[in-house]
């Protein structure tokens, strides 16, 4: 992670679970990280946490859903630090309630976002001339297998279009020589409020049972490890 020490992380969904753990390791790890989400008193209370680390930690209330929170992210950003260097499009919904409404929500937040968010850290990147940015996608194994869980198949949908996304903007980035490196993380089952809002359905209540699910702390690790990467290898 030397490389990153002092470089500026985004970190989108960052007042929980998987999110607020990967904030918390690459402040550890130096860099400047800026989260965002909707709950700031979430994230202002990990300002609080890691005020005594090597890196820094900073807040934006931010709804991915709107495009102009958006914007105004990474205006902040610019103005601040100067532009993003590796964004971890982390901000996520699961829901299935079976509604249109739901399906947009689904669809702004877990695919519409990821690209708004990719597409302006390649621009960042660009307009500063630099050759080494990173962009790692959350997806899930959701994005890969399809199966009879609840009424989950709109989320299992959105999560496949995050792989062929990333696949198809990785791939584009590799044509152009651009330096710039798309990973995508798939996660099983990890312990954290994602399943909170399912009203009506009571087997997410009970979806931990049983199962031996892995911790934020692992997903934050592991996204640790592919910057850690050396330069000539790709995880993808
Ligand atoms: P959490 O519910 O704990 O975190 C979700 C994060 O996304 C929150 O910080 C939330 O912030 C943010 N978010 C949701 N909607 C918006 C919005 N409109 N604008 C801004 N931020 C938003 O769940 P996880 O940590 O589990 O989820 C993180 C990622 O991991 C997601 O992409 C999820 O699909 C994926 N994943 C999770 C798995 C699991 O088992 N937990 C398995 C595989 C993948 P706020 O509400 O404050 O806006």
């Amino acid at each position: 992670m030397d490389k990153w020490q002092g470089r500026v992380a985004l970190v989108t969904g960052a007042s929980s679970g998987i999110g607020e753990a990967i904030c918390e390791n690459l402040v550890k790890h130096g860099m400047k990280v800026v989260g965002a989400a909707r709950r700031i008193k979430n994230m202002q209370d990990l300002v609080e946490k890691v005020k005594n680390e090597n890196g820094t930690f900073l807040p934006v209330k931010c709804d991915v859903t709107k495009d102009e929170d958006i914007y105004a992210l990474f205006d902040k950003i610019k103005e601040t630090f100067g532009g993003v260097d590796v964004c971890i499009n982390n901000a996520g919904f699961f829901g299935t309630g079976g509604t249109p409404e739901e399906w947009r929500q689904m669809t702004n937040v877990n695919i519409i976002a990821l690209c708004l968010c990719s597409k302006l850290t390649v621009n960042s990147l660009k307009e500063r001339g630099l050759d080494d940015g990173h962009i790692i996608n959350i997806s899930s194994l959701a994005g890969h297998q399809v199966y009879p869980f609840g009424e989950s198949h709109f989320y299992t949908g959105t999560k496949h279009a995050v792989q062929a996304l990333s696949e198809g903007l990785r791939q584009e980035l590799q044509a152009d020589n651009s330096g710039i490196k798309l990973s995508v993380v798939s996660p099983g089952l990890v312990k954290t409020e994602v399943f909170n809002h399912v009203h009506g359905n009571p087997m997410y209540n009970k979806i931990y049972e049983g199962n031996t699910s892995l911790k934020s702390e692992d997903i934050a690790d592991l996204v640790s490890q592919i910057l850690s990467a050396p330069p000539y290898m790709e995880v993808n």
